[in-house]
């Protein structure tokens, strides 16, 4: 059965280098870094990966290739770039890969008409944004001409963890009686940032951007940030009454949001999506290079709970209606 997986990294040296100009490498970029030749890599190690687990396309983006320190102009040029480079490596492996556009947030105007070349000219899937702005989550105002052209332009957008305001991370995740590594690590990939993609969930359903934008498509990995256990709750303390909205939260997130694993093997949180939000809002995705370990085919293929017409849906077909990728024959 085709797969197609859908939260695969990344990026190109050039970038890197682009990026540390503005920045300190330390934490996430210095990560980064540390993964680099997995990261900037296509034709070796990433193809014979692909082959072993069966996945017949990745669809790539950079994480993060530039900080909120850029300067927006800068950050307009070094986008466009980052662009540029990646079409050229989809341009070469055209049955292996497709990408996510990445967008300068310093400029949510010049971000839309990034977006909408990328689309138009490369053939790009959407786009990937990472954590915020300078502290600015994207459903406030300044940001609603890229949510508009994705709905315009019928593509999904990604939304995809980033390191968390230094506050937080001091005053939920350190403690005097663990390591600052681990509190970084609780902070970060071991819960913090999920949290933090979670909240920025909710916030979007909230301002009300889906009623403006019926249509719009909202990717969330890792099996939706913790938010799917929360719905029933979410709903019953903040009902369209209090919040103005024309439906329930959870109605929003059955209907605009779609969901992957990012790469966390749990048949149990698995079973539950399927049947929370049903399997045609479900896609697969591995987070490549962070998450190598694993058996991503086969443990689709084994979900005891789901039909041969499910497992379809899973592993290309809603991939390649929502981020219109050419079906196989
Ligand atoms: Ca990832």
């Amino acid at each position: 059965m085709r797969l197609i997986t859908l939260e695969e990294h990344f990026t190109a040296q050039e970038i890197i280098d682009e990026n540390n100009k503005f920045n300190e490498v330390t934490g996430f970029y210095k990560n980064m870094v540390f993964v680099g030749n997995s990261l900037t890599d296509i034709d070796n190690e990433r193809i014979k990966f692909m082959d072993e687990h069966r996945i017949d396309m990745q669809v790539l983006s950079y994480t993060s290739p530039v900080s909120d320190k850029v300067p927006a102009s800068e950050a307009v040029r070094i986008c466009k770039r980052a662009n540029d480079i990646l079409a050229e490596k989809v341009r070469a492996h055209s049955d292996r890969f497709a990408a996510f556009a990445t967008l300068p947030m310093a400029d949510p105007v010049e971000a839309a008409r990034e977006l909408e070349c990328c689309v138009k000219e490369y053939g790009f899937c959407g786009a990937l944004l990472a954590g915020q702005y300078q502290g600015h989550f994207y459903e406030e105002k300044s940001f609603f001409p890229i949510f508009a052209k994705a709905a315009e332009l019928d593509v999904p957008v990604s939304f995809h963890p980033a390191p968390i305001n230094p506050v937080i991370q001091d005053y939920y995740y350190t403690s005097p009686e663990y390591s600052n590594f681990i509190a970084g690590q609780f902070a970060s990939a071991g819960f913090g940032w999920h949290l933090d993609v979670g909240i920025h969930e909710v916030r979007l359903i909230l301002s009300g951007i889906f009623d403006k934008l019926p249509n719009l498509k909202i990717i969330a990995g890792h099996w939706g940030e913790l938010i799917p256990a929360y719905l029933e709750r979410l709903d019953y303390m903040m009902t369209p009454q209090s919040t103005g909205l024309r439906k329930k939260i959870s109605d929003y997130y059955k209907k605009n949001f779609y969901i992957t694993p990012s790469g966390i093997l749990s048949s149990m949180q698995f079973e539950y999506m399927v049947k929370l939000m049903g399997a045609e809002h479900i896609m697969w995705a591995v987070d490549y290079p962070y998450i190598k370990q694993g058996n991503f085919y086969e443990f689709l293929m084994s979900a005891e709970f789901l039909t041969d017409e499910e497992k379809e849906l899973i592993a290309h077909k809603n991939a390649e209606r929502i981020l219109h990728i050419k079906g196989e024959n």
